[in-house]
């Protein structure tokens, strides 16, 4: 017997107009190319994002289509967000850090019949613009007054394509499983791979994003997403700050600025704010060098990579600011996983709790875990046994974009195999040991570079640190630490070894320490490992 509820399809566009009746005067505030501090309401917002959608109607978009956005994280972008989804065509935001082949290639592959593009990007797309045959026009996302010289050819200005066209736009019903948003993984090795969202999943993540043990976000709440509209829909936040009506504010081209970030939190009072680990040590290391306190932050949601403990310490000590660890991947919406104390912990010393907190967090409902073991089997959730992480849900991809099945990352009873190894403990708080290519393996046993990097990141004079595997011919591999010394700071390779000793089991402690300038990092600002290993693949371990 089926129950007898409404099948009202969720839809993006039903956020929008949830956001423009409920919170219609609600601020986003944005940082342009051409404009330091633009202000505007959702309501301008929507209405100019159906203007947009009356114009890719007017070009003759059909259901479906790929519109792609070259951009940062600004008020033009989100509203093609809204534009492009809600008419029913697929927003697929290009990361403008990848390789041109790369870009050539996901372009080409997404099949995307227009790029909407920041001006700072058009020398880009000149580049490849040859290579890329099939789209059909480009949109820079300025007024004529900003518009570039540019040999591309069918090049459209935003704010003129849009002008005359009605902020009135029926936005069309469809089934809530058509896809909406299309965002390629920065695979190291191989072709990158298209993850196609639908409406249903961004619908039920967003649901889940604002949850008061995720990222709790209310109408009250100031939004500062640094993580950019490029990656992973930037966690989502643009859906559920529109859920909530949160003010958003939008950093622009200068996202990783420890000056820019400090200011923009301070003037707009921003509450709750979005990013990796290395925007943060950025904005920290600002903070220290200045003086500067973080006064109104409440909260911080920081994931893509592993949160050194002595981060999320510095953040409380210093600042007062809440650090909520996140683990996901483009492939998961992102949010799997968030870590915020369970009841029954609260009376924990702090320094149980910090542990929790160092942890990738527990389970968010809608996205299920389990690690295995070789065979498949599952393990179990002691806080020891690793193994391979494996998730299902609703917003978990169950492929790739035009893969259909060849990429090998699914089980046949239905679940996603990460790529991450994890453990989980009995209170259900899962812990990334490594990327299954970057565990270490020494003596027939795994090392954990993540958790070698985490503890030398407590060192005063360590701003940032990896550890990779080296050959060696009587364990395998051993580790090399690789480190960025902190500005002003001088110390030497066995200073920082003396430091694992007794924080890590002895063997665990690396061969060797080399320093380096600056470490190489990914399109989405994790150290780029496979790029390190290249440095250093003829290095000689000295034991
Ligand atoms: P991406 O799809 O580019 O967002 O990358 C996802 C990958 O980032 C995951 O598979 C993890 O390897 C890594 N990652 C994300 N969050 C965390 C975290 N909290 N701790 C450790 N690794 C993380």
């Amino acid at each position: 017997m089926f129950g007898l509820m409404m099948n009202t399809p969720l839809l993006i566009s039903a956020i929008a107009e949830h956001a423009a009746r409920y919170h219609g005067g609600r601020e986003i505030v944005s940082v342009t190319a051409d404009n330091p501090r633009h202000r505007y309401t959702y309501g301008d917002c929507i209405g100019r994002a159906k203007k947009l959608a009356n114009a890719l109607n007017g070009l003759g978009a059909k259901r479906g289509d790929r519109v792609a956005t070259l951009a940062w994280n600004d008020y033009r972008h989100l509203e093609a967000y809204y534009g492009i989804s809600g008419a029913g065509h697929v927003c697929h935001t290009i990361n403008p850090r990848l390789f041109p082949e790369q870009l050539v290639f996901i372009i080409n592959h997404a099949e995307d019949r227009w790029i909407f593009t920041d001006v700072m990007f058009v020398p880009l797309l000149e580049a490849i613009a040859d290579k890329i045959p099939n789209v059909e026009g480009f949109v820079v996302m300025t007024d004529e007054a900003h518009m570039p010289e540019t040999q591309l050819s069918n090049v459209m200005c935003y704010e003129s394509l849009i002008a005359d066209e009605s902020d009135e736009f029926d936005w069309p019903e469809f089934d809530e499983q058509t896809a909406s948003a299309l965002c390629y993984t920065s695979g190291t090795t191989g072709d990158p791979k298209g993850v196609l969202y639908d409406h249903r999943s961004t619908l039920l993540h967003a649901y889940a994003a604002v949850a008061p043990d995720v990222m709790s976000m209310s109408s009250r709440d100031v939004v500062l997403p640094v993580v950019p509209l490029f990656h992973v829909n930037s966690w989502g936040s643009p859906y559920a700050a529109f859920m909530a009506g949160a003010k958003l504010v939008l950093p622009g081209p200068k996202m990783g600025d420890g000056e820019v970030l400090c200011e923009l939190l301070d003037s707009e009072d921003v509450t709750l704010s979005l990013g990796v680990p290395t925007v943060w040590l950025a904005l920290l290391q600002y903070c220290e060098k200045t003086g500067k306190r973080l006064d109104k932050l409440q909260r911080t949601l920081i994931g893509g990579a592993a949160v050194p403990r002595s981060m999320i310490q510095e953040f409380r000590d210093k600042h007062d600011v809440e650090v909520r660890q996140g683990w996901g991947m483009t492939e998961t919406s992102p949010l799997g996983v968030a870590s915020t104390l369970k009841a029954g912990l609260e009376n924990r010393s702090p320094d149980e709790k910090l542990d929790f907190a160092a942890k990738a967090g527990r389970g968010i409902f809608g996205c299920e875990l389990r690690i295995v073991d070789e065979e498949g089997s599952a393990l179990p959730w002691d806080g020891e046994a690793y193994g391979p992480l494996q998730v299902r849900g609703p917003w978990v991809c169950s492929d790739y974009f035009k893969l259909d099945g060849s990429a090998g990352t699914h089980t046949d009873d239905g679940w996603f195999d990460t790529g991450d190894v994890a453990t989980i403990d009995p209170e259900g708080y899962m812990a990334i040991t490594d990327r299954t290519k970057d565990v270490i393996k020494s003596g027939g046993e795994w090392i954990s570079s993540i958790e070698l990097e985490n503890t030398i990141m407590a060192h005063p004079a360590v701003a940032e640190a990896a550890v990779i595997g080296i050959a060696h011919p009587k364990w395998t591999e051993r580790p090399l630490l690789v480190v960025v010394k902190a500005e002003g700071q001088d110390v030497t390779g066995d200073e920082l070894l003396a430091f694992y000793e007794g924080r890590v089991a002895k063997w665990w402690i690396p061969t060797d320490v080399e320093f380096v300038d600056e470490l190489p990092h990914t399109a989405t600002g994790k150290v780029k490992k496979i790029e390190l290993r290249r440095q250093f693949k003829d290095y000689q371990l000295s034991g």
